[in-house]
């Protein structure tokens, strides 16, 4: 057991919509917070096709259970308000230094002594961050994986400086909203899933950006010779083309220009993956 009641999600994409779900359907009060009225619209539209996402897919589910996860959501776009109460505070926005540096410094002024706050960065190192939130203590990455109600691991890595028992407090909480914790000993970007990941989607892009195959092919080969369930490019679909476009846009002259390549041949054209009903396969039209 925690003394962990409340949370706060801070964003409401595709990681934020999921954590926030997840977290309500395990009984727990949520307080979503974005940055306007119109995207905390999309996100109750998110809230209603995970709902039948978890009728569907996951086991014992049923229209009373989401029904009163979706009650249990409160939805702000004002951070005191969203955080005013707050035993943990889970930060899922854009993988942007500078977006997450404003708003930790904006936490830092209105997040009560108690809170603890956890990033879900894939690719930032707590420590990258820990200066902004005037809390190092009580500051740690958590970090969800896509489709978070099957895919249910929580690596949680914290810098020198967090507190044993935050760390503690947070693998136990994992538990209790449905995950399984992986606690990573010391810092390490990508912890163990990107550490695995992100080079291998790397080298998916440049085949497909080189010219070498197409994506359906170097899907088709890692299927069939490896007998793994998705390919590469499925797993594109599924994250989400923005994030692995953010994280090649701050690499090496190379990465740029895979970058480059993901922009202008997909996310240009609207192709963002399974949420906008198109990335490199298509998919029926969701929220
Ligand atoms: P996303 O772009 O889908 O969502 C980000 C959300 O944050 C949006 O709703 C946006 O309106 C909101 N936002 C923007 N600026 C904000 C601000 N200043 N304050 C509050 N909200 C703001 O991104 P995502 O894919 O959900 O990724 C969010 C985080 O989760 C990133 O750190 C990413 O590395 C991490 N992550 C992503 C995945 C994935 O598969 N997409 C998996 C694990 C972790």
């Amino acid at each position: 057991m925690t003394n962990i009641d409340k949370v706060t999600i801070l964003g409401t994409g595709v990681m934020g919509s999921q954590i926030a779900f997840q977290i309500a359907y395990s009984g727990f009060d949520v307080s979503a917070y974005d940055i306007n009225e119109e995207i905390l619209e999309q996100a109750r539209k998110k809230f209603a096709h995970l709902a039948a996402v978890y009728e569907k897919e996951v086991p014992n589910a049923n229209s009373d259970k989401t029904a009163k996860a979706i009650a249990r959501i409160s939805l702000s776009s004002n951070l005191a308000d969203a955080v005013a109460d707050a035993d943990i505070v889970i930060e899922a926005v854009p993988e942007v230094l500078e977006i997450k540096r404003d708003i930790y410094e904006k936490l830092a002024k209105v997040a009560p002594a108690k809170t603890i706050l956890a990033t879900n960065s894939s690719t930032l190192l707590p420590s990258d961050m820990k200066d902004f939130t005037g809390r190092p203590d009580r500051f740690l990455a958590m970090h969800f994986a896509n489709m978070i109600w099957k895919l249910n691991t929580a690596e949680i890595m914290g810098t020198p400086d967090t507190d044993p028992a935050v760390f503690d407090t947070v693998v136990a909480f994992a538990s209790q909203i449905g995950m399984v914790p992986i606690p990573i000993h010391k810092e390490k970007a990508g912890y163990v899933l990107n550490s695995l990941l992100v080079p291998w989607l790397n080298a998916a892009a440049d085949l497909a950006a080189g010219g070498y195959a197409e994506p359906e092919d170097v899907d088709k080969v890692w299927h069939i010779a490896t007998g793994a369930p998705l390919g590469p490019f499925q797993i594109y679909d599924i994250i989400g083309l923005k994030t692995p476009y953010n994280i090649l846009s701050h690499g090496d002259a190379h990465e740029q220009k895979l970058a480059a390549w993901l922009k202008e041949n997909y996310i240009d054209k609207g192709k963002l993956g399974i949420s906008t009903g198109a990335g490199f396969y298509t998919y029926p039209k969701q929220v």
